[in-house]
């Protein structure tokens, strides 16, 4: 079948009145899946398993029986996320054989809500890398222009929606991972506030910072998968208890009151052609009535530092369960324990992941905790306070998602620290635990899609999906 662009309710009332079966549904985007095989998106397609699903759903909505409120709704799932039964491997070697005993909540949520899940999709190792490179799967190419990289690390759950493999992406972002790659495939990208949605089954990359994120082509859609994702979770004791409103009764803002960081837009490392669409957004959000406002920031320069010294840190503990013994990769080339230990992980961890396993190991050691560790604590305390004040007196706070528009496959491999750069603007939502959404805003010159980024206060999500409703009704 020719797949419709539409959203969940649009595809809800198509299946309730018959247009098309959940089976014809479901058979349109494996198909397309397939013929973009070549972007190298899906690690693997869950195709008997989603079609006996469809047939599920079929059979309800012929005898009328009660849907799940995301019955419609077809999901690809980053290989960071846990499902029963199913490989999880974090496109790592030292996971590649791994299957997982157990649901994440997360998945258990929408799967109790009728969704389907359609196949697992590719990602930098662990969730390190802006560009989906990083990855035993080779990596995934961006659907506007192939010789591009996707942005990562949820790169190619981005350009699963991106292609119309699905309706809705899970990602995870530790630092950007769900907003750049949806700003370099042109779809929205929400990371909801820490603790929004429960870690519990999600692999850990840097537990103060991680959180599940949703990438759709539709703030609507994203808000309804959010709205049941969302919520205490017994196995995770750093989820909220927050109250979850129903996504149907958010009153849109009128009037919004916008912040600005002049010393972030007007960043040396800003391309001109996204500089120029912020502002041009920011004009276009005057003029409909909201109040913009310039606040002074002075810590532009401290993001990027204070993100990698603390994910670092977080990481090479998290991920020192990762021994050959307990998950996953055991060499057989030792004669001791001990050998047994650095050979699996030698063999196990890509290079990236060595990288920040060292960098990580060296800010926690004795000599070097207080002057990188405990520093970049403090660091991260004062922006926290600084962002809070922002956002007392402000309801939005707008910037770019990324420094750069996709960069070529290939191109940056040998230059880590100008990637971590590029992670500027995104790492502030996650040093501070606010919630963040990047917006398609328009494509350069080349065709290269780029999208720019607000923020709000902690749990108010549905204050950022409905002013990214309010922008694409005028971007249409
Ligand atoms: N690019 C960032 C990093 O490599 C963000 C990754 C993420 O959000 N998982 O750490």
């Amino acid at each position: 079948m020719i797949l419709p662009k539409k959203n969940l309710k649009e595809i809800q009332s198509d299946l309730d009145s018959g247009l098309y079966s959940m089976s014809d549904l479901l058979m349109g985007y494996i198909g397309q899946a397939k013929q973009h095989e070549s972007l190298n998106v899906y690690i693997e397609i869950y195709e008997s398993e989603a079609k006996e699903e469809a047939g599920r759903i079929d059979r309800k909505i012929k005898n009328g029986d009660r849907l799940g409120s995301l019955y419609g709704c077809v999901i690809s799932v980053k290989d960071v996320i846990s499902q029963k039964d199913q490989g999880l491997s974090a496109a790592s070697r030292i996971l590649e054989d791994y299957k997982s005993p157990y649901n994440a909540t997360a998945i258990e949520r929408l799967l109790e809500e009728d969704a389907i899940i359609i196949g697992r999709t590719n990602c930098d190792e662990f969730g390190m890398g802006s560009a989906n490179e990083n990855s035993i799967y080779g990596p995934t190419k961006n659907g506007a222009d192939a010789e591009r990289v996707p942005g990562g690390s949820s790169g190619a759950a981005a350009v699963s929606v991106q292609m119309n493999t699905c309706l809705i992406a899970l990602g995870s972002d530790t630092g950007g991972s769900v907003r750049q790659p949806a700003s370099f495939c042109g779809v929205y990208g929400l990371k909801p506030s820490y603790g929004r949605i429960s870690r519990y089954g999600l692999i850990a990359y840097a537990s103060s910072f991680d959180q599940i994120g949703i990438l759709g082509y539709d703030p609507d859609d994203i808000g309804r998968v959010l709205e049941v994702a969302a919520g205490k979770d017994p196995m995770d004791a750093t989820s909220s208890s927050q109250k979850v409103n129903s996504y149907d009764k958010i009153d849109v803002k009128s009037n919004p009151k916008i912040a600005y960081f002049p010393s972030l837009i007007d960043h040396e490392k800003l391309d001109e052609s996204i500089r120029v669409n912020v502002l041009q957004k920011i004009e276009q959000l005057r003029s409909s009535g909201a109040s913009i406002i310039a606040k002074d920031f002075e810590y532009a320069d401290y993001l990027v530092p204070t993100y990698y010294v603390l994910t670092t840190a977080e990481a090479s503990t998290n991920l020192s369960r990762y021994d050959g013994v307990r998950y996953g990769h055991r060499s057989n080339s030792s004669k001791n324990l001990e050998e047994m230990y650095v050979n699996s992980r030698t063999e196990g961890f890509g290079k990236e992941v060595k990288r920040r396993i060292m960098l990580g190991t060296y800010v926690l050691s004795e000599g070097y905790f207080d002057a990188y560790f405990t520093k970049a604590q403090q660091v991260r305390k004062l922006i926290t306070e600084e962002m809070d004040k922002v956002l007392d007196e402000c309801d939005f706070l707008i910037l770019p998602t990324s420094t750069s528009l996709p960069w070529k496959i290939g191109e940056m491999a040998g230059d880590p620290i100008s990637v971590y750069l590029s992670d500027m603007y995104t790492v502030l939502a996650n040093l501070t635990g606010l919630p963040a959404i990047s917006i398609p805003s328009g494509t350069n010159n080349e065709g290269l899609p780029f999208g720019i980024q607000l923020m709000s206060k902690k749990y108010s999500e549905y204050d950022l999906l409905s002013i990214a409703k309010s922008l694409k009704s005028t971007n249409s």
